[in-house]
């Protein structure tokens, strides 16, 4: 008899107990158990339905918990995204955000800049200074056009040597010209692939001794229409040993060579 009371006590202690978020699975887990888009839709929001109303009147609650639980597991994934490092909204771009920064000459600067040391898992040799439509860019080219061009090569891409990010200056550093891209944090300047297996490629070596349809050539053709401008070394004697990127936009087109 004892026993059958202590099971009742139980029972009645687990249908009254409040769902508690401090013990639900972890976000990634949440997603699978608790998202069902049948119970969370709405046909009438507001009105409840004939189900809804006799679970009312049975003093059941609804939906017990999960709103608030999903609220709670999106603002703690945030906070893991911060907590990685995770910038521009972006789980797959590591680094930090900064103030704004004002370059020391007129139309130099990054009103939202981020600094950058990975993207989607490639390290760069440097912290790189851009802005947000930058580093997204760089991470679409990585991911649709350099991971793949690599895959067969080396084991894979990991790193990238970069010559150049955010710098208040003019093109190729001539007095008098244009602002260049880089001065408005819209520019990144890359050297060398390096991969899993310790090689790496540079722009000067590789793209002498490459054939037309190799990676250093799939690089600088699937960077076009993805950035603004895309050099290389047959662009100009100011890119023999480098790919320049940026995210001007133009009206004609991007600048490809
Ligand atoms: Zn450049």
């Amino acid at each position: 008899m004892r026993a059958l009371i202590t099971i009742l006590m139980l029972c009645a202690g687990a249908a009254s107990a409040e769902p508690d978020c401090a013990g639900s699975p972890t976000p990634e887990q949440s997603e699978l158990v608790a998202f069902d888009p049948s119970s969370d839709f709405d046909a009438h929001p507001g009105v409840p339905t004939a189900d809804e109303t006799a679970k009312l009147e049975a003093g059941i609650s609804l939906r017990p918990q999960l709103r608030p639980c999903k609220f709670k597991m999106f603002e703690l994934g945030r906070e893991r995204m911060r907590e990685r490092g995770a910038v521009c909204k972006d789980w797959t771009i590591l680094g930090e955000t900064l103030k704004p920064i004002k370059g020391r000459y007129r139309g130099c600067g990054i009103p939202s800049p981020v600094r950058i040391h990975m993207v989607s898992g490639v390290g760069l040799n440097q912290f790189a200074l851009m802005d947000c439509e930058t580093a997204i860019t760089l991470k679409t080219w990585i991911e649709v056009v350099a991971k793949p061009a690599f895959a067969d090569v080396g084991g894979g891409l990991i790193g990238m040597r970069l010559v150049g990010h955010y710098s208040c200056r003019t093109q190729n550093n001539k007095i008098r010209a244009r602002l260049s891209e880089h001065a408005r944090g819209r520019a990144i300047d890359i050297s060398a692939f390096i991969l899993a297996d310790g090689s790496v490629l540079s722009v000067r070596d590789g793209w002498e001794t490459e054939n037309s349809n190799d990676v250093l050539r799939q690089l600088h053709g699937g960077a076009c229409g993805l950035f603004g401008t895309v050099l290389g070394p047959e662009a100009d004697q100011y890119h023999k040993d480098h790919f320049h990127f940026d995210t001007a936009r133009r009206t004609s087109g991007p600048v490809c060579r």
